[in-house]
This record gives C-alpha cells, structure tokens and sequence, in this order.
C-alpha cells in the first residue's frame, strides 16, 4: 500500500488474490523463498504517455496513455486496451494483474498486460476517434509488436477503434504486422467468434457450473448488466441455451422486458446506431427503462451475469439478489463484485464463477488469433467456437481441481486463483530472478 498509494482498484484485487493464495502458500515455501508474490505484484514496466490530438473543431485536447506490462513469465504481454474517462494507473493495473492469472489459466502461452486512456469515446465523431487512435498507436508501437506485447479491445475499444490502431501501426512500423493487435476485423486478420468470445465463454462456464450443481440454463431468469461486447453476447448465447434475459443496461440506466430481452434490438442500437439502451422503448414499449444502472440487480433472478464493470455488485446489491432467490453468479465484467459481495454469495451457497476463469474465453480467442495469424490461417466459426468451448471446460475444471486439492472443494475464487497461479509461478521459478 505504501509503495503504490491511492490505488484502490489494485489493492483490491492484489486481496482478493493472496487471500485465496494462503493455502498453497502454506503447503509450498519455496514460492515464499524466492519472493514470488513481492515479484508479482511489482509490474515488469508501467508507461504512461501523452497522447495529443485534435477535435472537430481544431481544438488540440490532450489525454494520457498507459500500458502496464505486468508478467512475462509465460509468453509476450497480453491483455486489452479500455478508452473510458475513469482511466488511471489504479484501474489498468488491477486489470493487468488480474490479466497474468487469467491469461495463464486458458492454457495458452501469454503473459498480462493491459493499456487504455482517459479518453471517453461517447459523443466523439469518427473522425476524432481515428485521429486519437493514430495520436495513441504513435507511441505505444515503440514498446509492442506480435512477440512482445500484443493489445486488444476493452471497454470502449471495439473493431472500430482496433481498426484505427492497427492502420496506424502498420503505416509507421511498415510490412504487415498481424499478430500485434488482436480483435482486428475478418477481413484484415481477426478471428471468427472473437466478438462473441467473452460472452460465450462466460456463458459456457456458468453452464458447466450449473450442470455439477443439477441445474441449468433452460427456463432460468436471466439479468445481465452492461450492453456492450461482453453483455450482447453473454445474452445470445443465454437465449440460445434456454434462458430467458429479462434485463440489460448501459452507464446511464436499464431496460426490463419480462417477455425477454430482443436481442436484436440491443445489438443494432448499440453496435450499429451507437445509441443509449433508454432508445430500446421506443421500439419495445411493453418494456420499461430506469434511470440509474446500478439498481438493476434489483430484479428478481435465477442467475446474475455483471457485463459491464467493475465493482457494481456492492454489498447491498448483493443481499437484494440473495434475499430474491438467486442461484448462480457469473462474472463477464472484470471484478465486477466487491470482496464483501462476494463473501456473502459464498456464505449463501450462490454459485460463484469468478472473473479471472469466467471472461477467459475472450483473451483465450485472442491467443487463438495469434496462432491463425503465425500460420497464415482462417479457422471457421464453428473450429473456434469448439475451442473456444473446450478451453472454458478445461478452465472449469482446473479451477474445481485446485479448490479441491487445497481443502476449499466447490470455491472457484480460490481454485482458479491458484490454478493461474501455480502455472505463473512455476514459470517464475524456472527463468530465475528477473
Ligand atoms: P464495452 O465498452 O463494449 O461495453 C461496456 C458496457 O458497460 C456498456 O454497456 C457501458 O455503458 C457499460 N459501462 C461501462 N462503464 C460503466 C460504468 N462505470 N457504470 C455502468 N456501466 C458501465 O466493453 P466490454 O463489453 O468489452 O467490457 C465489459 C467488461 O468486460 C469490462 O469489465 C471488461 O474489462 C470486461 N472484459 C471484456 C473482454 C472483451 O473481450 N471485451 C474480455 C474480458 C473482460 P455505456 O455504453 O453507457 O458506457
């Protein structure tokens, strides 16, 4: 704490970890011997950067640039870019942290990283968003490249922005450098069910959580916060199974649909039209929109999927869905429950499935767009979904392993943090003190 001051986001997740590390800290000193966790928790390097450019109106605005390159023990940094206002050291290096485990548990080799800006992309023209792009690529290229650090999307970056970034690398790096950027478009190097990978993938976590316990998808009422890549896709891929989402929102309130959510709808309004989840009534008007997206857990539900951000699942949202008879909780946002939210999901006997295991599946389909860009090939929809749902079953299942082998059976949480954990440190110990 005193090291890194007024870091909160941080300091959350560096607790939440250790908290669940202590039993296989016990039971293996040698991680303790070579400081495994004091190396863990320093990032390899921490840039910050100007990043100047001009709006509509030829007004110069200036925002700052991050990239944390937190771990490399396993492969080259890995992990997405967020363009939202909140943006600071605290909350990218909570992500890249968070970043190193994850990526490790998807079996693939990648190490954590994460990036963004201060730069909020609402109400901004295309032509701003490209020149911010351009103004951002110009110097982070001078610390990434296919086999040292490879970016993706996040909150506010999608296939339009990935667009931008990777044009500008190109023309200032030169050749064609697929492999540095991931959730690039099909057409110029992106993979198939990339865009659907994280929603997906949390979906088929949960449901493999749901069918140990002897309970399922079919029929169940679903709320899922948040109305961007994750949220649209966790939805379809919800419908699909059975489920029924009755609600969904954006930074500015939420919609209920009791007859279900269209999906549809959603998806044009946001991905297309770019607009606010409150247009959504207008076109569904037995459909009701509410002002203030953090009540949205307010709504009675089988299964509770937060999409959208971190720590929006408090304390008090918590007891609401608990006292309303939830049964299972997926996390598709990253940290999106606070440690006392998710203590008392635990001592409820609600199902948990943890950020770090459960939103694997979109950085896991990034390492697989890596590989088809390394081979020069396009594998279909339907190879990478099949991966894709192989991977999220192998993580499940490592993660109930771990638990189960350091005497906390059924606790993901734990189990998937020492899963990630053992692979990174591991590694750690092999490469020796760097
Ligand atoms: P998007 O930008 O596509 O969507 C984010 C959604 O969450 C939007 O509906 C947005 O509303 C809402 N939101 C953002 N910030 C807030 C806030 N402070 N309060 C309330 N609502 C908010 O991002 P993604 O879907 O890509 O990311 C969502 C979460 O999933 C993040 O935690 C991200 O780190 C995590 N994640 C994403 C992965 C990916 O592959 N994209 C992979 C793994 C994790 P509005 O439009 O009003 O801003």
């Amino acid at each position: 704490v005193a090291r890194n001051p007024q870091e909160p986001e941080f300091h959350q997740a560096v607790k939440e970890i250790l908290a669940s590390l202590l039993p296989i800290l016990a039971a293996e000193p040698k991680y303790q011997d070579q400081a495994i966790l004091e190396r863990l928790v320093e990032p390899e390097r921490l840039i910050t950067f100007r990043v100047p450019w001009t709006d509509d109106h030829g007004k110069v605005r200036v925002n700052r640039g991050y990239r944390v390159q937190f771990n490399s023990s396993i492969g080259p940094y890995k992990g997405g870019l967020r363009f939202h206002p909140s943006v600071n050291a605290s909350i990218i290096k909570f992500l890249g942290f968070e970043q190193i485990f994850k990526n490790a548990l998807t079996g693939q080799h990648i190490g954590g990283g994460k990036g963004g800006s201060d730069f909020d992309p609402k109400d901004k023209s295309d032509g701003e968003i490209m020149r911010f792009a351009q103004s951002f690529m110009t110097e982070l290229q001078n610390y990434i490249g296919p086999d040292e650090d490879v970016p993706a999307g996040d909150i506010g970056v999608g296939a339009r922005e990935i667009g931008y970034l990777f044009g500008q690398y190109k023309r200032i790096r030169g050749g064609y450098p697929a492999g540095v950027l991931t959730g690039k478009g099909i057409l110029y190097g992106g993979s198939q069910a990339r865009t659907e990978a994280t929603g997906y993938g949390a979906v088929y976590f949960v449901n493999e959580m749901l069918k140990e316990n002897h309970l399922s998808l079919q029929g169940s009422r679903i709320i899922v916060s948040g109305s961007g890549n994750v949220a649209i896709y966790a939805m379809q891929k919800a419908e699909q199974l059975g489920a029924k989402v009755v609600a969904c929102s954006d930074s500015a309130g939420y919609i209920y649909d009791e007859n279900g959510i269209h999906i549809n709808t959603v998806r044009r309004l946001k991905e297309v039209e770019r607009k606010r989840i409150s247009e959504y009534v207008k076109e569904h008007p037995q459909a009701v929109y509410f002002q203030n997206s953090t009540q949205i857990w307010r709504i009675p539900c089988d299964i509770a999927l937060p999409c959208a951000t971190q720590n929006e699942i408090d304390e008090v949202m918590a007891r609401t869905l608990i006292a309303n008879g939830v049964k299972a909780v997926g996390e598709g946002a990253n940290m999106p429950s606070t440690i006392e939210a998710i203590h008392l999901f635990q001592e409820a006997g609600v199902l948990f499935a943890p950020a770090k295991a459960a939103n694997a599946g979109g950085v896991a389909v990034s390492a697989l767009e890596m590989a088809q860009n390394s081979m020069r090939l396009s594998w279909s929809f339907a190879e990478v979904d099949a991966k894709l749902h192989e991977i999220m079953g192998n993580i499940y299942r490592q993660s109930m392993d771990a638990a189960q082998q350091y005497g906390q059976p059924g606790n993901l949480l734990v189990g998937a943090n020492i899963a990630g954990f053992r692979i990174v440190a591991e590694a750690m110990l092999a490469e020796g003190v760097i």
